[in-house]
């Protein structure tokens, strides 16, 4: 492959792969460097709302999407102390008439491996796995990538390159510093547990919400209702040697169960049958005045990472690659294409980062603004909910 007018991606992650995506298709020679050795089969799933489900369907992901995932009829929020209900909003219905996509549940790896698939198929694609990509130089036909494989360093020119390598980027650091992530002083604590083990309750193909003091706990079935997808968002002393470290550090379930004892008994179910739990410490930033410089920029979590409170990370990764391809047609210049494709994503990313940060303090109020709080949900009857959000959803990348 001639690398004359190879764009280079750091990052083979969801944001990494679909930009490899975008790009092949808008006409371009791909180079994806992947520090991993091979994908990890991350052990959680992932909610896609219909302005990413939106791309997805236009790259013709469609078919895989439907084997892969399903469409939840609503999302139920509970109280967690006892699991009055709060509220309901229809998703899957609504979703797709209102917004012409679908509302999609499915494990992370197997967005993973549609997006891999997709990406083989690309002749233009090439991904390079256990490569990371260690130091670059801007110059003005384009960048040297530096990449590091098997303790071997190694030049590659390219065009471009995009920086998709998540919230601890190193492309990130090398432009504009590395100060850490924000810690959120929250964890997340993820697990799937086997539908059969688990009270009826919990197989319903819905997204269960539950809210409570400085704590939030998430579930929905995933592969066809078979294991049921459990994230419990706790407040909890920061940890900064999670953070980045990957998504299976390793969690206490007693420490989770102790830390949700006054729930109701269906939690403290859930929680009992839980095989195995991993845990993560939740991390932001500030979003940033400029992703980029000359022929690099940023991408995904590396240019916007977010609090997962309005399950928005990977939707937001997977809009920029759209935009990304849209802006870097073959022949355009490239430096004023990636200024022009920042200056499309930049406000919308930054109003998603700051409305998640608003909804984590919201979800963990403590009792007295809980009461207030579970009134107002209580009056947002059918399709209010979902519609304070129509801003995300039904962007159009
Ligand atoms: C608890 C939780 C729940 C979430 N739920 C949702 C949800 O329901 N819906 C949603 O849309 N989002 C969700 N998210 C957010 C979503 O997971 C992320 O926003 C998304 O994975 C970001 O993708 P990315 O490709 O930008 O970064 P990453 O997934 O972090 O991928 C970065 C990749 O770059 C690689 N890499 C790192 N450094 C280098 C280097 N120097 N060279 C080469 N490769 C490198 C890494 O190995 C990795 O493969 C959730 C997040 C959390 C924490």
């Amino acid at each position: 492959m001639s690398e004359r007018r190879t764009i280079a991606i750091a990052g083979g992650g969801i944001g990494g792969l679909m930009a490899a995506i975008a790009l092949a298709r808008a006409g371009l020679r791909v180079s994806v460097y992947e520090r991993m050795t091979r994908f990890a089969p991350f052990g959680a799933g992932i909610q896609l709302s219909p302005n990413a489900s939106r791309v997805l369907l236009a790259f013709g992901l469609g078919q895989a999407l439907a084997t892969a995932s399903s469409e939840p009829e609503a999302l139920v929020i509970r109280r967690g102390q006892d699991g009055r209900e709060l509220a309901r909003a229809p998703l899957k219905d609504h979703m797709k008439e209102r917004y012409g996509a679908p509302y999609l549940i499915l494990h992370r790896a197997d967005l993973h491996t549609i997006l891999r698939v997709a990406a083989e198929k690309e002749v233009d694609i090439d991904v390079s796995m256990g490569t990371a990509v260690a130091d670059f130089a801007r110059h003005n036909n384009g960048v040297t990538v530096l990449t590091e494989h098997d303790h071997q360093l190694e030049e590659h020119q390219a065009t471009a390159l995009i920086g998709a390598d998540g919230i601890r980027s190193t492309v990130r650091a090398r432009m504009f510093g590395s100060p850490q992530p924000i810690p959120a002083d929250r964890c997340a604590w993820r697990a799937l547990v086997p539908a059969d083990q688990l009270p009826e309750g919990f197989s319903a193909n819905v997204v269960g919400l539950w809210l409570g003091p400085d704590a939030h706990l998430v579930h929905y079935p995933l592969r066809g209702g078979s294991v049921i997808n459990v994230v419990a968002i706790v407040a909890d002393a920061w940890q900064a040697s999670l953070v980045g470290e990957g998504w299976n550090a390793p969690g206490d379930k007693d420490e989770l169960a102790g830390r949700l004892s006054a729930w109701s008994g269906e939690i403290r179910e859930l929680i009992e049958a839980i095989p195995s739990v991993s845990r993560w410490a939740l991390a932001d930033r500030r979003p940033m005045r400029r992703w980029g410089e000359g022929s690099v920029t940023l991408l995904g979590d590396a240019a916007h990472p977010m609090l997962p409170f309005l399950a928005q990370g990977g939707g937001m990764a997977i809009e920029d690659a759209m935009t990304l391809g849209r802006c870097l047609v073959r022949g355009d210049h490239v430096t004023a294409s990636l200024r022009k494709y920042e200056r499309l994503r930049r406000p919308r990313t930054a109003r998603v980062q700051r409305e998640a940060r608003r909804l984590n303090r919201i979800y963990h109020f403590g009792t007295t603004l809980a009461v207030a709080r579970d009134a107002v949900l209580g009056m947002k009857t059918d399709n209010k909910l979902t519609d304070h959000y129509r801003w995300i959803y039904e962007h159009e990348s």
